[in-house]
């Protein structure tokens, strides 16, 4: 049994957890995160990863839009390299209600969104690929946000103010006493672990309901499935919303190298929230009504499809999907269910991770009795210190092509320098669809508590590229081996449970290209190499182990 102690424990490596260690640890309070599988594993890594400018809500929920507008300003100086700032079109076709156009309109004037009717040329300027016969056109300040890299550079940076952190382990008991909690937990090993603590903090996401009940406390979820499909290829640079009550398949997001149709809502029961399964008439609705917004969408290769769980705390009243509030839901457990050491935050955004964080280590601090002001609006995060100049980062770089500095830059902002090397060993690459290097890789493995292919995928995009992994994996895997963390025979098992976890997203969409793609993965891996017939140890033995 390996045991620690620290003030606060904090369950849940999504973006709100990864976010409330981050600013505790700044505030000086000694913190360790437990995350059951890996940083952004939950519904933190399966979102649009839309940068909300607010106007979504700016109709019906005008505290959501102010709250997504403040955020969104100070995400966009604190957290540069894991935005993009796109901008985004609310665009009225000819089917949908014209009065929605002017209420929104109004709606961001209330909220502060900085929202402007544009001419229908200009949108086509804007996005040439934009279907021809909209009615009208909003211009607001969307953007986009990639939730791995955020999730990590919080981490990284509770991490150097002396955090602790325990991935691939999961919290399974909670002794809430008034003299001091036990969090209990195992790893995937089986190995147990105790932490004392004097306050326990839940943001285990739509989980939280499950944390509550280790403790004896009752919360309900009502968790709504969200499901959405990658196209292969950017085919937008700017995000295009559908100008009308949310609904389904009404927004096409840009991200890195592709672009993703959004998304459904269908409540689920809480025994499926692990399920995870993108259905056919999902599929179909988001194909049929992405084509409204660009036509041929529905043409262009789809690379995968996946769903995520809003984390919706149901307080009282509704519990229907899209009208339970998607607001941020911060309960002291001392004042509900007379548990002085429990805190649980759920609900919001990832847009709004930041601010529930403050409020959550605001809550942490007056209850531990300590001081400290929270400093994250203002802090940048690791990488995002000053302004990101691909141009002065090429010419420090003079000998390593451009696209490779570039997507470094893209992915680690100014921590580049730390990954870069003039060796050639260091900048062959790994991946060739992402531009990902061995010294990328390399730092992730040692640096952002990376364990397995599937997570080293989460912290560069191994694998997210056109081949889905077809290439790089093989390469990978042999990496673990070489850095020195596990036996070469691991390598075998971390394969073949990343190309199974690529499977589960291509599986929705296998047809056209992607089909032909998948059968030439296949003759690679079972046909040549016979993956299949490989037997993997389930206990590597010495050298396993980060
Ligand atoms: C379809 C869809 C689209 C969305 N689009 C957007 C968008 O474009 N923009 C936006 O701002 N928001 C969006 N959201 C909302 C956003 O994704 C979520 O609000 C946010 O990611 C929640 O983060 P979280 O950290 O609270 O939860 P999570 O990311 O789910 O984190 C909770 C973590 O707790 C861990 N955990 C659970 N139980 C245990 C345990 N026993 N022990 C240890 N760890 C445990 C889980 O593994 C998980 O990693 C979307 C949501 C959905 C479903």
């Amino acid at each position: 049994m390996e045991r620690y102690e620290t003030q606060a424990v904090v369950i849940g490596g999504g973006a709100t957890g990864a976010g409330t260690l981050r600013d505790l640890s700044l505030r000086g309070i000694k913190s360790i995160l437990i995350e059951k599988d890996d940083i952004a594993s939950g519904t933190t890594g399966r979102n649009h990863g839309l940068l909300h400018s607010g106007a979504r809500y700016a109709v019906k929920d005008l505290e959501s839009a102010r709250e997504c507008i403040s955020e969104n300003r100070i995400l966009k100086k604190i957290a540069r390299h894991c935005i993009e700032d796109t901008g985004g079109l609310f665009v009225t076709l000819p089917e949908d209600d014209p009065v929605y156009h002017n209420e929104l309109l109004e709606g961001c004037k209330i909220s502060d969104i900085n929202a402007r009717e544009i001419s229908i040329k200009e949108a086509l300027r804007l996005e040439p690929n934009l279907n021809h016969n909209i009615l009208s056109a909003i211009w607001v300040p969307d953007g986009t946000i990639d939730p791995f890299r955020l999730a990590a550079s919080n981490i990284l940076d509770a991490k150097e103010h002396g955090a602790g952190i325990l991935t691939h382990t999961m919290v399974t008991g909670l002794e809430l006493k008034s003299g001091g909690n036990i969090v209990r937990a195992a790893d995937e090993k089986g190995n147990q672990i105790e932490i004392r603590c004097d306050l326990v903090i839940n943001a285990a996401g739509v989980w939280g309901q499950h944390v509550c009940s280790l403790g004896g406390i009752e919360l309900k979820m009502f968790p709504s499935k969200g499901s959405m499909l990658i196209i292969d290829y950017r085919i937008n640079n700017i995000v295009v919303n559908r100008c009308r009550k949310p609904s389904d398949g009404d927004i096409i997001v840009p991200g890195d190298t592709v672009s993703l149709i959004g998304t459904t809502s269908r409540e689920i029961d809480y025994s499926r929230i692990e399920e995870l399964r993108v259905d056919d008439d999902e599929i179909d609705v988001l194909l049929e009504d992405g084509e409204k917004l660009i036509p041929n969408v529905s043409k262009t290769r789809a690379l995968r499809a996946y769903c995520g769980v809003r984390p919706l705390v149901a307080i009282s009243g509704e519990t229907m999907g899209r009208n339970i509030s998607r607001g941020i839901v911060l309960i002291d457990h001392s004042e509900r269910d007379g548990a002085e050491g429990l805190i649980t935050i759920a609900g919001g955004k990832l847009m709004t991770y930041r601010l529930m964080a403050e409020m959550t280590a605001d809550l942490a601090c007056s209850k531990l009795g300590t001081g400290g002001r929270c400093r994250t609006a203002k802090t940048p995060l690791p990488g995002s210190e000053k302004k990101i100049s691909e141009r002065k980062n090429v010419r420090a770089f003079t000998g390593i092509s451009q696209s490779v500095v570039g997507s470094t830059l893209y992915r680690h902002g100014l921590r580049v320098q730390d990954i870069l090397k003039r060796d050639k060993k260091n900048y062959r690459l790994i991946c060739e669809c992402e531009m990902v290097t061995e010294g990328e890789a390399e730092y992730a493995i040692k640096k952002l508590d990376v364990k397995n292919i599937i997570d080293l995928r989460r912290r560069t995009r191994i694998g997210m590229g056109p081949c889905q992994g077809e290439l790089c994996a093989y390469r990978s895997a042999g990496l673990f081996a070489d850095f020195g963390i596990y036996r070469p025979e691991k390598s075998i098992e971390l394969l073949y449970n990343f190309l199974e976890e690529r499977w589960k997203g291509i599986k929705p969409v296998l047809w056209g290209d992607g089909l032909r793609e998948s059968e030439f993965t296949y003759w690679i891996y079972e046909g040549l190499l016979g993956i299949g017939e490989i037997k993997f140890d389930d206990d590597p033995g010495d050298g396993d182990g980060v």
